[in-house]
Formats: structure tokens, C-alpha cells, sequence
């Protein structure tokens, strides 16, 4: 089959559109004709070894969507040929302690597709039944593949972790991010008031379009947090949820009302921080963590999806020998969104 894979670690020069073997389905999996596939901010550090220490080659593309074309007779499952899924990219062994638990965001053996397994820049791909998840008939596959991670991740964190209520004043640092853009939507759908930060006037436009009530340049604006208090009362937001890392920590901190929750789910700009602890002392603050996610959480962000009320947010589409060019769109952040592949 064709697919996209790193044989070595680089820049976007070692992502080679070539022939692969065909993926072998095991006992439980299913077989994708792989239609689309987006790309995460998580692709760069695979790309370049940060991450990801393992075997090579690897095929890229952690997003997947696609029609189901073979079921193993072990899997035991619902689906049938023909049907049309995302997959939710971690597996899970079913059988640690955790996950006996009930808790398989703790799974202690998950893999990742496009990560630990081969993924879905390719146009056949292989997952256990149990992570592929059906799809709207009226959704395409690229805006379906725009959805599992962001949006799992930001429901996670949103709902889940910082545990957001309607009366909520919520930040979204980094609205024009594929989790943010996710955020957005979430936030104003539970009935909070959304403030969110980008780089470029027109990334704000497209993220009030989204839902957001305000927005903040931080380009321009010399003191984020002094402009969340100006849009707060003087209070600050109950609900900062950051995708940025050392960048935005202190103006995170310093945004954030008495007894306000804190939650991230990457680092891109950097994972080292300073900070002032007589904040968390004083305020008092609750600091958290994204972490691993769970299967209960990706079903119920899969019932907004199919009720018609979560969009995938697809800024542009690259055919499936383009990956490396898309790549340099993803380095450069000049996106709304998500970047999808086309198998
Ligand atoms: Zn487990």
C-alpha cells in the first residue's frame, strides 16, 4: 500500500510517500481503508525523535478515518464492513490493574497509533474494534478525522478535569489550535463565557465564529492577564485551559480568580516554568494536568459528535504524498484548526 512513514528521525525531509506492507490484522482488530488522517502537534516530536525512541520505520498520523473493509472473527463488536469510524488512537490492554479498575486513562501497556503503532497516512490501517467509533452519515471522513484527539483531549480537560460549570468565565489560550478550537466549541456549549487568546486578528474572527464572546491578540496585547481582568469585572476566569506551556504559565496564574482551576494539556512552548507559590497559596489555585484519557470519555464526546452538536475545525486538506509539505504548515502555526491528510 502507499503510505507515509520516517525510516529515520529529521526534519520534514524524512517523510517519504513509498510503498508499505499491508497492516496484519491480529485476533480483535478491525481493517480501515483509511480515507483521511490529520495531523497533531505530537507528528513534529515523532518526527524529529523527541517523543518517540522506538523501532523504525514508523507510518504516520495519529487522527484516523475511515470505512471498515475487514473484521477479525475474534473482535467482538458491533461494527460491520462498510461501516464508517474514527478511531481513538491509544489502545488499551483490557487486563492491568487499572483497567481492571475501570481507570484506562491509567492503562499502564497503552500504544498510540501513529505513535507506538503504525497510523493512518497510509491507505489501509489496522486498531483493536473497540477503539473505532461510528460516524454521522452526513459527516465527511476529513472533517471526522479533524475530531478524535483535539476533541477528546478538550473535553477531557474541560469537563472531566477543570469540571466546567454554565456560569464558568473560561480562557482558551491558543484558540486557533486544533484543542482550542475544540475548547471553544465545548466551553460555549455547556454555557460558559469564553475569552480566548491567538496570534493574528483573523484567527479571533474565526474563533468567536466558533463561539468565543471575546478575544485577545497576545501579539499586541502588552499584559494578557490585565486584559481578562478588564473583560471579568476585576475578577479574573474561573477556568484557564492551556495547550502552551512556559509561554502563558505566569499570565495563566496571574489570570485566574480566587480558587480558579488551571488545566493543561501540552507544552509546546516549553515545559520548564517558574512560579510565584504564594499564588497557589493565597488564591487558592487548583493546578491540573491533562494525563492519559479514557474510553468513557472519548463514548461521550462521540454522542456530541453524532447528536450534530461537536464540528471538526479542518483549515486545509493535503492530498496523501503532500504530508511533508503540510508539515511545514503545521511548524509554521499559519492554520485554523486542523491540517488532514486524504488517503
Ligand atoms: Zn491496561
Amino acid at each position: 500500500m502507499k503510505a507515509v512513514y520516517i525510516a529515520q528521525h529529521g526534519g520534514p525531509e524524512v517523510l517519504t510517500y513509498g510503498d508499505r506492507p499491508n497492516p496484519e490484522a491480529g485476533p480483535g482488530d478491525i481493517t480501515l481503508r483509511v480515507r483521511a488522517s490529520a495531523l497533531n502537534r505530537l507528528d513534529l516530536n515523532l518526527r524529529d525523535g523527541k517523543s518517540y525512541k522506538g523501532p523504525l520505520p514508523r507510518v504516520m498520523g495519529c487522527d484516523i478515518a475511515g470505512e471498515v473493509v475487514a473484521i477479525s472473527p475474534a473482535a467482538r463488536t458491533d461494527l460491520k464492513v462498510g461501516d464508517r469510524v474514527i478511531l481513538d488512537n491509544r489502545t488499551k490492554c483490557g487486563v492491568c490493574e487499572a483497567c481492571r479498575m475501570g481507570l484506562d486513562q491509567n492503562c499502564s501497556n497503552q500504544k498510540r497509533l501513529g505513535v507506538d503503532l503504525d497510523g493512518g497516512h497510509a491507505e489501509y490501517a489496522i486498531a483493536p474494534a473497540s477503539n473505532a467509533y461510528r460516524i454521522p452519515n452526513a459527516m465527511s471522513f476529513t472533517e471526522a478525522a479533524a475530531l478524535p484527539i483535539v476533541a477528546h483531549t478538550a473535553w477531557h480537560c474541560l469537563v472531566t478535569q477543570a469540571q466546567i460549570k454554565p456560569w464558568d468565565d473560561v480562557l482558551i489560550q491558543a484558540g486557533g489550535s486544533g484543542v482550542g478550537s475544540m475548547g471553544i466549541q465545548i466551553a460555549k456549549m455547556m454555557g460558559c463565557r469564553v475569552i480566548t487568546t491567538a496570534g493574528s486578528d483573523w484567527k479571533l474572527e474565526k474563533a468567536k465564529a466558533l463561539g468565543a464572546a471575546e478575544g485577545i491578540n497576545y501579539r499586541t496585547t502588552k499584559d494578557i492577564s490585565q486584559r481578562v481582568k478588564a473583560l471579568t469585572g476585576g475578577k479574573g476566569v474561573d477556568v484557564v485551559f492551556d495547550c502552551v506551556g512556559a509561554d502563558t504559565w505566569e499570565q495563566n496564574l496571574l489570570s485566574l480568580k480566587a480558587g480558579g482551576r488551571l488545566v493543561i494539556t501540552g507544552v509546546t512552548s516549553g515545559a520548564k516554568a517558574t512560579m510565584d507559590l504564594s499564588l497557589l497559596q493565597g488564591k487558592p489555585l487548583n493546578l491540573m494536568g491533562s494525563g492519559g484519557r479514557s474510553r468513557r470519555t472519548f463514548a461521550d464526546m462521540m454522542k456530541l459528535v453524532n447528536q450534530g452538536s461537536l464540528h471538526g475545525v479542518v483549515d486545509r486538506v493535503f492530498p496523501l504524498d503532500e504530508v511533508a509539505e503540510a508539515h511545514k504548515v503545521l511548524e509554521s502555526r499559519e492554520y485554523f484548526g486542523k491540517l488532514v491528510i486524504e488517503s
